[in-house]
């Protein structure tokens, strides 16, 4: 085993990778770029490293300066994490140059995966199935688009250098593909500075799942059974789940010995990932070897009992796989969430902020939290904006879920918009709870997730405010008892007049819509009142029977909910959605400046890409004009009607704020 470890990367991975090492008493070194100084990862490690700028091409790029770190500071080993340097043949090389060990497969395996297009070649050889489609060398429009032609639509773009959903585009028919060309191959470029396509056959309804292999130094190979990772958004994965539902063991091992033979295909050594397109008549067909950890690693974990950073250190170290493919067994059930940064309601664009307050579920041996954050941290432009992993187990897919929806409710994050809600609308969805997955997941059970529904907003609109008022009282008679005077009027929140009924009066803000509340107490009872909202008044009975915990009984319905809450927002958990709810602050005027429609200012902190028509050009509603980016994810903003767009207020390649004019649009009249 090592004595010393560099690893070559950030946040919630290089925190998982510390943690066993650590374990294993193994010493740790970290780097770190200028925005991450102060960051978890370099206060866990036994030793830190400066590498570079905050912006990633500038630091954890730079493999030179990682080298430079790791013989400074006398590591043997590099552990790469997953995206950045960990997929780079060019790195894995250098670390061979300068005797250090790379973790992870050698060199070879990493260039015959690192191009989606090659590896399909191989595989086809490996007599591993493939998707029908176009990956050859000659990368002219005329010939990539005759493929998709001849296919029929709708097709699959693909860069071939790509990940995590970068320069991928999907295209429904003819008439869509130049522009569909162009985008996937800018993103390409920006995410991989390489922008060779290739083109699939679009299925449309597959199930993602993926297999974990292993290989050793010495020929031995297992796999450590599937991931089901069907729920995505922008094809990036939100849940990921173990065992696959409905799996059976004939597909199981069929895909499980494919996968070997994949792996050994290109001699593979270390920790690696088959992904397979599973179509509903059983098929399946491979997508691609990802040569290294993957980011939802954990719930093979807990389904195997196995630490796979571990197995990944002993194996780089020379030892022999720990256990054989007949003493790995499946047990129970875990769940992924992937906790981001971002607005759902917003296409799922990323945001950005400081974690003002951040209070994870409590650890045990059910669930785990990896992370990389800790409170007061920002979530920077810099990076991805993950901020956890929420990982579950438990014996049966039922049980787990029941963990994961209860972990989810007890999440709390303030600071910036998160997909927390969102998550738990999920998981808690008829649809997850029967594991109807399929890639297309989110879209065809949109309305059963987002719960825009008025039926929601009238049902939680009295819960968070009766949640409101309780809690005000709570915290007037906390101060109360600390006062000297503690009956005086002046320690009370609640409404209170001489002679007059208490009534609160107060808005609520949901989805940019704000809803009048008025909450009467009926002084005969003190736990009743009365609440007028959504034009209707009803009856309410509400204890808190802790910070977080509501027992009420609305008009003759009872329920127990969570509401977690933080400065101005309010999130209602119920046993099956979640909403969150600010409290409109006093009206100080017109504070609307977005007065343009929405369209024209920036969505997000970001990048400018590119414009994409000149300025003074005439156009109409809903084309496109320019192309932002921010965390490598591309936005396109359109025209929000037709007009003239008059300047660019940022030129490609500038650094643009969220919320900032990007350009001087004059509609037409
Ligand atoms: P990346 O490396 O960028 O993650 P993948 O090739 O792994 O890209 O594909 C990511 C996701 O895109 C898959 O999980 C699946 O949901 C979807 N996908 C990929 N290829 C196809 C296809 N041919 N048909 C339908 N969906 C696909």
């Amino acid at each position: 085993m090592f004595n010393k470890i560099l690893i070559a990367n950030r946040g919630e991975i290089a925190c998982r990778v510390i943690r066993t090492a650590r374990k294993l008493g193994v010493r740790t070194v970290a780097v770190y770029s200028d925005a991450d100084e102060n960051a978890m990862h370099v206060a866990m490690a036994d030793e830190a490293v400066h590498i570079g700028g905050p912006a990633s091409r500038d630091s954890y790029l730079v493999f030179e300066r990682v080298i430079e770190a790791a013989k400074q500071t006398g590591a043997e080993a590099i552990h790469p994490g997953y995206g950045f340097l960990s997929e780079n043949a060019d790195f894995c090389n250098a670390c061979k140059e300068n005797n250090i060990v790379f973790i992870g497969p050698p060199v070879g395996a990493i260039e015959a995966m690192g191009s989606k297009s090659a590896a399909k070649n191989i595989m086809g050889e490996a007599d591993v199935p493939l998707v029908p489609g176009y990956h050859g060398e000659d990368q002219s429009r005329d010939i990539i688009k005759k493929a998709a032609d001849d296919m029929g639509y709708p097709v699959l773009l693909k860069a071939a250098a790509g990940g995590g959903g970068k320069g991928m585009r999907q295209v429904w028919k003819e008439e869509e593909f130049d522009e569909a060309l162009a985008a996937a191959k800018r993103e390409a470029i920006n995410g991989f500075g390489d922008d060779t396509m290739l083109v699939e056959k679009y299925l449309t309804q597959p199930r993602h799942v993926e297999i974990q292999v292993f290989c050793d130094q010495h020929g031995n190979a297992v796999y450590l059974f599937e991931r089901d990772c069907s729920v995505q958004r922008r094809h990036q994965k939100v849940i990921e789940e173990a065992p696959a539902p409905g799996m059976t063991k004939e597909i199981r091992e069929a895909m499980g010995q494919a996968a070997i033979r994949a792996a050994q295909a290109i001699d593979y050594e270390g920790a690696g990932t088959v992904e397979f397109l599973l179509d509903k008549d059983g098929s399946f067909y491979f997508m691609e070897m990802n040569t290294r950890l993957q980011v939802e690693h954990p719930v093979t974990e807990y389904i195997s009992g196995q630490d796979l950073v571990e197995w990944q250190l002993r194996v780089a170290s020379g030892e022999k796989l720990p256990l054989t493919q007949d003493q790995l067994q499946i047990n129970g059930h875990a769940f992924e969430a992937r906790v981001y940064a971002e607005d759902p309601d917003n296409d799922f664009l990323p945001v950005t902020g400081t974690l003002s307050f951040l209070q994870p579920p409590v650890e045990s041996e059910n669930v785990r939290v990896d992370t990389g954050v800790r409170q007061g941290d920002e979530v920077s432009i810099y990076y991805d904006p993950m901020i956890a992993k929420l990982i579950v187990w438990d014996e049966d897919r039922d049980k787990a879920l029941s963990r994961l929806t209860k972990a989810l409710s007890e999440y709390r994050i303030s600071g910036m918009t998160t997909n927390l809600d969102f998550l738990y609308n999920l998981a808690n969805s008829k649809p997850f709870r029967e594991a109807d997955l399929d890639t297309g997941f989110i879209e065809k059970h949109n309305d059963a997730i987002f719960h825009s529904g008025e039926q929601e907003v009238a049902r939680d609109l009295p819960l968070a405010a009766l949640y409101l008022v309780l809690y005000r009282e709570q915290i007037a008679s906390q101060k109360a008892s600390l006062s000297p005077d503690r009956h005086s009027p002046w320690n009370t929140t609640s409404a209170w007049r001489l002679n007059e009924q208490h009534i609160q009066e107060f808005s609520l803000i949901l989805r940019d819509q704000e809803y009048p509340v008025k909450v009467e107490q009926l002084t005969a009872e003190p736990t009743r009142y009365s609440i007028t909202c959504n034009n209707k008044t009803i009856d309410a009975q509400g204890v808190l029977i802790d910070k977080s915990t509501l027992r009420s009984n609305i008009d003759g319905y009872q329920v127990n909910a969570t509401v977690t809450h933080h400065d101005d927002l309010f999130s209602v958990y119920t046993p099956d959605n979640a909403l969150t709810f600010s409290v409109a602050k006093p009206d100080l005027g017109d504070l609307d400046m977005d007065a343009s429609g929405g369209g024209l200012t920036a969505p997000m902190n970001g990048t400018m890409v590119t414009h994409l028509v000149e300025a003074g050009a005439g156009v109409k509603k809903d084309d496109a004009l320019c192309v932002m980016e921010a965390m490598k994810m591309e936005h396109t903003i359109v025209a929000p009607a037709d007009g003239v767009v008059k300047a660019f207020y940022y030129q490609p390649g500038e650094l643009v704020d969220g919320g900032a004019e990007l350009l001087d649009f004059e509609r037409n009249n």
